[in-house]
């Protein structure tokens, strides 16, 4: 790192948030990428825009008190960072996970500021949600905990002030409840929550967009820098098999990709002759099974327990489960087998080390806040929804999506032509979000 700025602010994190292991390593990843930024802009330093990027405007940290099955009194802790507000109400999902601490939703609301940015649309960055754990619970408790999260967070939320939306362990299901729940308390049926169901305001191809968005990204960005043809007849390693990794893979083979592996926390699945998606929908989305079950289906599979994914043989990667998921020694098997493009689905899912690994034997390398932000710009389409009280057809929310992602794809490359890291999706990601927030929290003055 070579700017002095850049490297106070570093510094003091590091000491600041010593506690806070991923939202150091976001942080560290932006602000070292913006300094060829602060070279041709040194008086961004003396209205302190990093110091203020990097705190979020509001954290809350709440009790959320519920009742199991049996009786027994439970408690999960509750978070929401509101991180920027400079381009428009705070936007970013909920996730439901024993590993939701602090560190976690502050490294996710932090890189949602530069997602948010990165679509063109109005919306800040934030994000929430707790360490409680949906799986193997019931309804019933899954419902009861969600009323109680809500009990609180309604009053920090609004449709003009912060939106949330799904992330791990909160799907359709969860968000069905928390806006139940936001109804019955703020007597208000609005745009507060998005990825609602299509009966109660929800946008068609909201459940898809991530994973739709990926593909679209991915394959413009093959063309354009691998040079040979996009996704099809590609052989594409894939983890997670939740929302986003499900319908990646549907897109996937849509555009005559091969998709050969999922994953799940416990185990993964070879299927060289690529994955039947039906199968996988039908254990995942439909029955919340393993992806043990797999195997059952398709004989020609193999499944695998633990982790190895990233084993496979594969053309193109795309991480879809969780952050820190592909590290050096997956980045040097990849590399071996031949890999020739990493996209990040999920949020964060490569180490520093694996992508500067990848990055140094030219493979392609697409950052999520770039590659997923498909998700999010469908949320923003759901909102204009909901305010003009209209539903838009599958066709004109998937063209709208198209759009975004292919502006994000010239945006990252024009501003990394701009600061001499021609082709570098990473860099120029970062500095095209950086430069919107930064310059209407020039605009805005010091609040
Ligand atoms: P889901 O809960 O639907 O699916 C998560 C998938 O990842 C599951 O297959 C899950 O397996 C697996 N997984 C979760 N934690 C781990 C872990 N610690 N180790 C291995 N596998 C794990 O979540 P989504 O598909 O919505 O989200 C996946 C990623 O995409 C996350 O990083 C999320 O932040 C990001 N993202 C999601 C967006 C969305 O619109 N939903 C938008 C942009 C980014 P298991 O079932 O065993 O837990």
């Amino acid at each position: 790192m070579k700017n002095d700025y850049i490297k106070r602010v570093c510094d003091n994190l590091a000491i600041k948030s010593s506690h806070e292991p991923e939202f150091l390593q976001a942080t560290n990843e932006v602000l070292e990428s913006l300094d060829p930024v602060f070279k041709l802009n040194p008086e961004l330093e003396q209205i302190g825009i990093l110091e203020r990027l990097i705190e979020p405007e509001r954290t809350i940290i709440f009790r959320v008190p519920w009742v199991d099955d049996s009786g027994r009194v439970k408690v999960n802790r509750g978070f929401r960072v509101q991180f920027n507000s400079a381009i428009g109400p705070y936007k970013g999902g909920l996730r439901f996970h024993p590993s939701v601490d602090l560190s976690v939703i502050k490294f996710l609301g932090f890189e949602q500021i530069f997602k948010n940015s990165l679509t063109g649309l109005p919306l800040g960055g934030g994000k929430g949600g707790s360490d409680f754990d949906p799986k193997c619970k019931s309804d019933g408790e899954v419902m009861r905990f969600c009323q109680s999260f809500m009990n609180e967070l309604y009053r920090h939320i609004g449709q003009f002030t912060d939106v949330p939306a799904g992330d791990i362990g909160v799907g359709a299901r969860e968000i069905g409840y928390l806006f139940g729940q936001y109804k019955k308390l703020a007597n208000e049926f609005s745009g507060v929550l998005t990825g609602k169901g299509l009966s109660y305001s929800g946008s068609l191809v909201r459940p898809e967009a991530t994973g739709y968005g990926l593909c679209y990204y991915t394959d413009e960005v093959l063309r354009r820098l691998k040079g040979q043809g996009g996704l099809h007849d590609r052989r594409v390693a894939m983890s997670g098999s939740g929302n986003v990794a499900v319908f990646a893979a549907e897109k996937a083979a849509q555009m005559g990709a091969i998709v050969v592996t999922m994953s799940d926390s416990t185990g993964w699945v070879h299927a060289p002759n690529g994955i039947k998606l039906d199968v996988v929908k039908g254990i995942k989305l439909e029955h919340r099974g393993r992806i043990s079950e797999y195997v059952k289906y398709d004989a020609s599979a193999k499944y695998h327990e633990g982790r190895g994914v990233w084993s496979a043989a594969a053309d193109v990667a795309l991480p879809c489960a969780t952050q820190n998921e592909l590290t050096l020694d997956d980045a040097k098997q990849l590399v071996k087998n031949g890999c020739q493009a990493v996209v990040e689905g999920a949020n964060m899912p490569s180490t520093p080390e694996a992508i500067a690994y990848l990055k140094k034997q030219s493979v392609l390398f697409g950052p999520a806040k770039a590659a997923n932000a498909g998700g999010v710009a469908v949320s923003g389409l759901e909102m204009s929804q909901n305010s003009q009280r209209l539903s838009w057809t599958a066709q004109e929310v998937d063209d709208k999506l198209r759009e975004v992602m292919f502006n994000i794809v010239n945006m990252s490359l024009n501003a990394a032509e701009k600061y001499g890291k021609s082709g570098d999706l990473a860099i120029g990601a970062n500095i095209a979000g950086f430069e919107r927030v930064a310059d209407a929290m020039k605009a805005e003055g010091v609040v």
